[in-house]
């Protein structure tokens, strides 16, 4: 084990992150959080009460009002991020691996993943110097008057955040939060809250002043509940399943807070006649099976042309029967576990389901080993095109469910016929039927021939049940600062 993920783990139990250091716990519960490939405990981490939440909002205020970060130039913020990229960077071993052992992903996934919150804080960072308002002509009477906007912090964030990407969650909320000049308070998922623990620690050698981020580990009934009652936060950012994204939702309406929702999906893969068939199943398989299909946006609803399904679907299904499952520290493994018991159990209900409705199993559909939280790359094969759970519902795991479609119009019926819009992805070789198509789905993020990916730069947000605003890119600029208008009679 690396040396120091090992000494990070020596204290068994963890604390709360407030003010620049690990709080005392105060709080008598605690939660275990078990490495989904062995399930052995790895630590504690305390869950942070109402009293722990207070503490980090006063902080976090403190330091918006009147601390040195309210005073500090937007060019020495940006320094600062562009500081806790690099350090990041170099620890990228030690938060790789600490995030194997509490998630269960493959350790080149958990590097890449590293990558992409380093590259995530230096694109904020670019954006720290680079806020503005417009001037903007007015009509008014009575002398001359001179008017411009100005975009200023949103106030205390208080962030909720998944378990699926833990490290680039942290990177998503807290880089455009702390460029736009905001304080934060980061409740990590209960399953996940290590790495974002050590992330926090990371962040004290940087020089970010105490009080800048918080981190409060802990359940949604008591951390998350007051993080979204807390008068003080002004803009609730919250990542996770849409029935929770409901509830906070409600909550910060009657504070009338700010509030993003990043919520869940049943995404749509679009295969059209005319695609690359040579490329299509290696694409359809990466989109579900990477994560273990714990991704927002996976594909897990493959439709594919008639003529085309049979042999498509057995070639999908040759590749999930190739992956090697097994722990993600280890080399060859391709599928890693599921995140923890409680998961495990959903995932494998959902199976249980789809078999109970006649839905044929093409590949998988069990469990693999007696430890650890394992399921099979499972493919069922709709061939009616029934309404049931597997072909409905978010399964959040490696699970996929192909239907068959007759022609264009049928194709974007059925894969608009869901609560969910988040993402999509369409594989065709004709540039009309691309846009066509990409205009027609409803969904927030659609790519072409390739599974959906991200980019810092390139905005990610739901539509219908699937989220209010959207992160990453300029919109996540918007999202945290707040528009004051000023005139000035001259
Ligand atoms: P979840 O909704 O169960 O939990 C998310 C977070 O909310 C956790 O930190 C949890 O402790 C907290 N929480 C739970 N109840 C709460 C309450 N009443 N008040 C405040 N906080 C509360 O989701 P999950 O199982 O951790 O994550 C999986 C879900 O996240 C999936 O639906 C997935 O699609 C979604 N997700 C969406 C995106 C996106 O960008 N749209 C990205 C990643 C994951």
């Amino acid at each position: 084990m690396n040396k120091e993920v090992q000494q990070f783990l020596s204290n068994k139990t963890k604390g709360a992150f407030i003010n620049g250091k690990f709080v005392n716990a105060t709080s008598e519960k605690a939660i275990a959080v078990v490495n989904p490939a062995t399930e052995e405990t790895l630590s504690e981490v305390v869950v942070s009460n109402k009293e722990l939440v207070n503490e980090a909002v006063q902080a976090a205020n403190h330091q918006l009002e009147n601390g040195d970060w309210s005073k500090l130039l937007a060019n020495k913020k940006e320094y600062l991020l562009l500081k806790y990229a690099d350090l990041i960077e170099e620890n990228t071993s030690a938060l790789a691996e600490l995030l194997v052992l509490e998630h269960g992903k493959l350790l080149s996934d958990a590097k890449k993943e590293v990558s992409a919150a380093v590259n995530c804080f230096r694109y904020y960072a670019g954006w720290a110097t680079k806020i503005e308002g417009s001037t903007i002509d007015v009509s008014l009477s009575g002398g001359n008057h001179f008017a411009y906007t100005k975009r200023e912090p949103v106030g205390v964030v208080g962030a909720i955040a998944p378990w699926n990407v833990p490290i680039m969650m942290y990177a998503w909320k807290i880089a455009p939060a702390l460029a736009c000049g905001c304080t934060i308070v980061f409740k990590p998922s209960e399953e996940t809250p290590l790495t974002s623990l050590l992330l926090a620690e990371l962040s004290k050698e940087v020089g970010i002043p105490d009080g800048v981020i918080n981190i409060v580990p802990g359940d949604g009934a008591t951390t998350g509940q007051a993080i979204t009652n807390h008068p003080l936060i002004s803009k609730i950012t919250f990542t996770g399943s849409s029935a929770t994204g409901r509830i906070i939702g409600q909550n910060s309406a009657k504070l009338l807070k700010e509030f993003t929702l990043e919520l869940g999906g049943k995404n749509p893969v679009l295969v059209l006649d005319d695609a690359d068939f040579s490329k299509v199943p290696g694409g359809v398989a990466k989109g579900i099976f990477y994560n273990q299909g714990q991704v927002c946006v996976s594909g897990s609803r493959l439709y594919l042309p008639k003529n085309k399904f049979d042999n498509t679907l057995a070639d999908i299904a040759s590749i999930a029967e190739k992956m090697k499952l097994g722990s993600g520290l280890d080399e060859n493994t391709k599928l890693g576990p599921v995140v923890s018991k409680d998961h495990f159990n959903k995932v494998m209900n959902y199976i249980d389901e789809g078999k109970q409705d006649s839905i044929e199993v093409v590949t998988g559909g069990g469990r693999a080993f007696d430890k650890g939280y394992f399921v099979e790359p499972t493919v069922f094969a709709n061939t009616d095109n029934k309404a049931v759970s597997v072909a409905t519902d978010e399964i959040f795991g490696p699970v996929i469910t192909a239907m068959p479609y007759s022609n264009v119009d049928d194709l974007l019926e059925k894969a608009n016929a869901t609560e969910y819009g988040l993402s999509a992805s369409i594989w065709t070789s004709n540039l009309g039927n691309a846009h066509y198509l990409a205009d027609k789905v409803k969904a927030g993020i659609i790519y072409i021939n390739s599974a959906v990916r991200s980019d810092p730069n390139l905005p990610l947000g739901g539509f219908k049940q699937s989220g209010i605003g959207s992160e990453l890119g300029k919109s996540a600029i918007n999202g945290f600062t707040k528009l004051k208008s000023v005139c000035i009679n001259y």
